[in-house]
């Protein structure tokens, strides 16, 4: 026997006001199958919680993907690992934990174009945000938009105490644009603010001895850098561009019998 209708209208009130959707969806269809397998209350309660928190959790993880604007969707699963034989494995296995973000430590990926730092660096973030962490993703130009924006509406300070919403910070692709000296000072400002207070992962085609060239002043930049990597990783990446890689192998004609390798 199911619920009155009484009973069944408190619950969908409740539900309502506790704001826990999954809950009106599913009690009286969880409460039939308890009926017929002999739940107790206690296993009722807590199937019903269960699936109310992982609807929460699903929507929650979701929204922040959304509100990290990542450029396309890369997952760690996808990264084929084999392609970088000099990549730490413990390392790159660690970093999926996110157990460095409650730290506040930062990730840096080093590498000429095509090695998969960009791919990295979204499949770190989504992971992230799994981890119900939120996240920023940007490009370094992006990023140098915002913090000029902010600057010039006299808000800098305020840009920068919201940005620590943001557990995790992505700035990809710093080095490809260099950045005037005002821009460089922004972006020290960027840096120094979130020291062991939020991670960032940066991503940069320049080995750190040329970060002089991208931030227009050798001693801002081994300023910047001196704070990025007390708590990090640096990985570096090497090899020949995946993009041009996969491009050859399909240009590739198949060899004929017995060819030799
Ligand atoms: P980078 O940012 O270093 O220039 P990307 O991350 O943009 O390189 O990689 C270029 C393309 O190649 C992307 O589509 C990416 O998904 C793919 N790619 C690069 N490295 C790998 C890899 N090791 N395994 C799978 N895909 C890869
Ligand atoms: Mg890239």
């Amino acid at each position: 026997m199911g619920a009155t209708t009484d009973t069944a209208a408190t619950l969908d009130y409740l539900a309502r006001a506790l704001k826990t959707p999954t809950i009106a969806r599913v009690w009286d269809q969880l409460a039939s199958l308890a009926r017929e397998e002999g739940w107790s209350h206690e296993e009722y309660l807590a199937a019903v919680l269960q699936r109310q928190v992982a609807d929460r959790e699903a929507n929650g993880t979701a929204l922040r993907v959304a509100g990290a604007h990542f450029p396309a969707v890369k997952t760690l699963e996808d990264f084929n690992v084999d392609h970088q034989p000099a990549l730490r494995r413990d390392v790159l296995a660690h970093l999926a934990t996110t157990t460095w973000i409650p730290k506040a430590e930062n990730v840096i990926l080093l590498g000429p174009p095509g090695v998969g730092k960009t791919h990295l660096a979204i499949a770190l973030g989504i992971k992230a945000c799994h981890a119900g962490y939120p996240v920023a993703f940007d490009t370094a130009t992006g990023w140098a938009a915002r913090l000029q924006g902010a600057h010039q509406a006299g808000r800098l300070e305020h840009e920068l105490r919201r940005l620590k919403r943001y557990r995790l910070l992505i700035v990809d692709e710093v080095g490809y644009l260099p950045f005037d000296a005002d821009t460089a000072n922004l972006f020290f400002q960027l840096i120094a603010a979130r020291y062991e207070q939020g991670s960032i992962l940066i991503t940069s085609n320049m080995p750190f001895g040329r970060w002089g060239e991208i931030f227009a002043d050798d001693i801002v930049a081994a300023a910047m850098i001196d704070r990025l990597v007390h708590h990090a990783e640096v990985l570096q990446l090497a090899g020949d561009s995946y993009r041009t890689r996969a491009r050859r192998e399909l240009l590739q004609t198949p060899p004929t019998s017995g060819g030799n390798q």
